[in-house]
């Protein structure tokens, strides 16, 4: 038995939907995985990481859950990654373009060369902008439909990573506000996710010890509580079901409040 047959099923949010989840393999996608899957979702994981899709389709349940092997920087494996949910399972209804990677840290512009911003805004921009055009091949027929994204903090703010991040996710929230508008029209919804700090491995370098082994302080603007991969996942999954059922074009910001206190003046 898999864990999809946990919650009693008047409780299960995604029930008969299918949902594709790009680096769904690890981290903030992987919980989505589990989350989405136990709320009666057939998921399809998209991911460069192939032994660890594989591995989370196991632990799942097997037969609503299938891993594609997939660049989201290329489009032939976009476009196969959606044909591949909808052969499988006969539709989409959840394009989730989670896949992202933090990129060189180097915070100064003269440091920064072409290749390291290029290589950023193709993962977290281009792909998004992908993954959107792909569902909304499948989803426009289907007059229904929810893409969602992860942005992050950085997608509201400056100065806490590269150029190349920031720009990506400021973008994000950009595409995510241009195809709600447009794709309104068919029934389909439109949104991105914002967390904050989130111990995954993309993050790792952010919760590096230093040469003395502390462990740095993750700054939590709510008392006592550390943001995690499963909280992304809650705002992800209100996102994917009918709770949200009004809601496009929106950024949802998952930082407990951060960055509101970075706009304030205190
Ligand atoms: P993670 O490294 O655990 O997961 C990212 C996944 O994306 C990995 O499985 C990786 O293999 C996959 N991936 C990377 N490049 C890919 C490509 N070209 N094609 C397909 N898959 C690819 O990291 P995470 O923190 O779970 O990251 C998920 C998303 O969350 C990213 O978009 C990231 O920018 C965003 N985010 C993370 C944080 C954080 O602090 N961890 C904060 C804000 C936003």
């Amino acid at each position: 038995m898999g864990s999809s047959s946990v919650l009693p099923p008047e409780a299960r949010r995604l029930e008969g939907k299918v949902a594709l989840i790009t680096g769904g393999a690890s981290g903030i996608g992987a919980s989505t995985a589990r989350l989405f899957s136990k709320n009666g979702a057939k998921v399809v994981i998209a991911d460069l990481q192939d032994e660890m899709g594989h591995s989370l389709c196991k632990e799942l349940n097997p037969e609503c859950t299938t891993f594609v092997h997939c660049d989201v920087t290329k489009e032939t494996d976009v476009e196969n990654a959606v044909n591949c949910a909808v052969s499988t399972y006969g539709k989409l209804d959840i394009m989730y373009n989670n896949a992202g990677i933090i990129g060189v840290k180097k915070t100064s512009i003269l440091d920064n060369t072409q290749d390291d911003f290029e290589q950023v805004i193709k993962v977290n921009l281009l792909g998004p902008f992908l993954g959107t055009k792909h569902a909304a091949r499948v989803m426009i027929p289907a007059r229904k439909g929810c893409i969602i994204n992860t942005a992050s903090i950085c997608s509201v703010i400056g100065g806490a990573l590269s150029h190349g991040y920031t720009s990506a996710k400021h973008g994000v929230h950009g595409l995510v506000k241009n195809t709600a508008v447009e794709l309104g029209k068919y029934g389909i919804r439109v949104n991105c996710v914002s967390p904050y700090v989130v111990p995954t491995p993309a993050a790792r370098d952010i919760f590096e010890p230093d040469a003395n082994g502390v462990p740095p302080t993750i700054y939590s603007n709510l008392k006592g509580k550390n943001v995690t991969p499963e909280d992304i996942a809650d705002a992800a999954l209100f996102l994917a079901s009918d709770d949200s059922k009004y809601v496009s074009g929106h950024n949802l910001l998952v930082d407990g409040g951060y960055t509101a206190l970075n706009a304030g003046f205190c």
